[in-house]
């Protein structure tokens, strides 16, 4: 299995730090507003790393935090007049709906910055009495120039770094070099804060990741996850302190999605061109942008636009309504394998081993999908009226176990779209059978009707109704 490593900008062999164990980090939101589709792909990309794993046997513990405090939090709990504590509690629920809406696992834990200030106290002092730290009237900066790795995951040199930030910035005068930065700094009014042997105040951003980290899976894991914007400064500022506090590596690989842009555009607020995942849930059922997002490699950019949005959604409705087939075949096709049914399931037992190449070359979800698709092919081909139930059964097995690593449910529709539900359709499929069994051919034609306009095709076969999405 490869992974692309960012630190050393290759794909390398995963070989775990403990056998048979996974260990996972992944940065996640600040918890101010409601997720946006960008804030979407790390959770389905990495959840879906996360599956892959579990399919192929590996435990895995996976962490992904959520920072609590933040400026961004703090002025709308001034501008709503309530505590910042309940502008985080609530946007960490609607952050766990759209996960839960996404069909992402739920983490190992999430744990929260206000909930661990006793350890980020504990590093932060570590890393003065380390001489990798410094305080500047209650402020507590990390000297970038005492860890001589710093810039190894960003490829920046230290020096070109600091000549920029020199120009860039107006530099603050009570640091030693441009490039350092903050680790704990005092409060202003009415901000919330924790009492420090350096002053009342709260933690910088970086920190928080360091310590739950280590807290939650060890000085040294596997992976560490996120956004590529996060590479510089955040992760490379994560590395230095955990490296200079722990004197262990920190993680052996970096992963990075690529950035979702909408319409080919950077997606801003003051563009107008941003979405939330629950604006567009309202408009595409929340498995259409899981489905989405899989379709590209999780390194390379990608675009949201209407188009690609109905085209992933008509893709997805194939592999549902084959598998609405099939399921309908199975219920009530009879017996068990031929012959010939055995060299097939040898044949479609190829399409998963194209699905894991392509899983294995580090996490290239867009051929999976195709190894998926192909498999429907096949199903469509060769499993009908005349095939045995174990047989149908064997490739439903295989393709619940494909769609699972991906997080796509090929039955139920987690539906938030207007469409008509299986329920609904199953009962109506029923009236209509009992109409005709009466002979009232009208009523069974205007449920024929009806389901029509609902998006439904029917068609009488030799075994009864089958039935689909159109
Ligand atoms: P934030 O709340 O901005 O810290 O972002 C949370 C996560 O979403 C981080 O891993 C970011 O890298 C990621 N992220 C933010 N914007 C985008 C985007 N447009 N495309 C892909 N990932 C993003
Ligand atoms: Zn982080």
């Amino acid at each position: 299995m490869k992974i692309y490593n960012t630190l050393t900008r290759k794909k390398e062999e995963f070989v775990p730090l403990e056998e048979g164990k996974v260990k996972m980090y992944v940065c996640g939101p600040t918890v101010y507003d409601l997720m946006h589709i960008g804030n979407a792909r790390p959770y389905v990309v990495f959840d879906t790393v996360r599956r892959y794993f579990e399919y192929k046997g590996y435990d895995v513990k996976y962490i992904q935090n959520f920072t609590d405090v933040d400026d961004k939090i703090i002025n709308k709990s001034i501008k709503e007049g309530i505590s910042a504590k309940e502008v985080a509690d609530r946007y960490v629920e609607e952050a766990k709906k759209d996960a839960e809406g996404l069909n992402v696992k739920p983490a190992t834990k999430n744990p929260r910055v206000t909930e661990e200030m006793p350890h980020i106290l504990e590093m932060i002092s570590t890393l003065i009495n380390n001489g990798n730290a410094y305080v500047v009237d209650g402020t507590v900066f990390y000297d970038t120039q005492s860890f001589k790795d710093y810039g190894k995951l960003s490829g920046k040199k230290i020096d070109e770094l600091i000549a920029g930030a020199s120009n860039r910035v107006e530099v603050d005068k009570s640091k030693k070099s441009p490039m350092d930065f903050v680790l704990w700094k005092p409060k202003k009014d009415g901000e919330p804060y924790w009492t420090s042997p350096w002053s009342e105040g709260r933690p910088g951003w970086h920190i928080e990741c360091s310590v739950m980290a280590k807290r939650y899976l060890g000085d040294t894991i596997d992976i560490h996850a996120g956004g590529e914007d996060l590479i510089f400064p955040h992760h490379e500022n994560e590395i230095a302190q955990s490296e200079a506090a722990n004197h262990k590596p920190f993680a052996n690989y970096w992963m990075h999605n690529g950035f979702i842009s909408i319409d080919k555009v950077k997606m801003s607020k003051s563009l107008g061109n941003f979405f939330t995942i629950r604006d567009i849930a309202e408009k595409y059922p929340y498995e259409v942008i899981r489905f989405f997002i899989l379709s590209g490699h999780y390194r390379s950019p990608i675009d949201f636009s209407k188009d690609l949005m109905t085209s992933a959604q008509s893709s997805l409705m194939r592999i549902k309504n084959a598998y609405k087939n099939l399921v309908f075949l199975k219920n009530n096709c009879k017996g068990t394998l031929s012959e010939n049914e055995k060299e097939l399931l040898k044949k479609a037992d190829e399409y998963k081993a194209d699905f894991e190449r392509a899983m294995d070359d580090d996490f290239n979800t867009a051929d999976a999908i195709s190894a998926i698709f192909e498999l429907v092919r096949f199903a469509n081909s060769n499993c009908t009226e005349e095939s045995s139930a174990e047989f149908v059964e064997a490739i439903i097995n295989e393709v619940d176990l494909l769609c699972d690593v991906l997080g796509i449910i090929p039955t139920e529709s987690k539906d938030s779209s207007d469409k008509i539900s299986e329920e609904e359709v199953l009962s109506l499929i029923e009236k209509r059978t009992q109409a005709k069994k009466e002979k009232n051919f009208a009523l069974a034609d205007s449920i024929r009707d009806e389901l029509l306009e609902k998006g439904v095709i029917l068609e009488d076969t030799r075994m009864g109704v089958r039935w689909s999405y159109k």
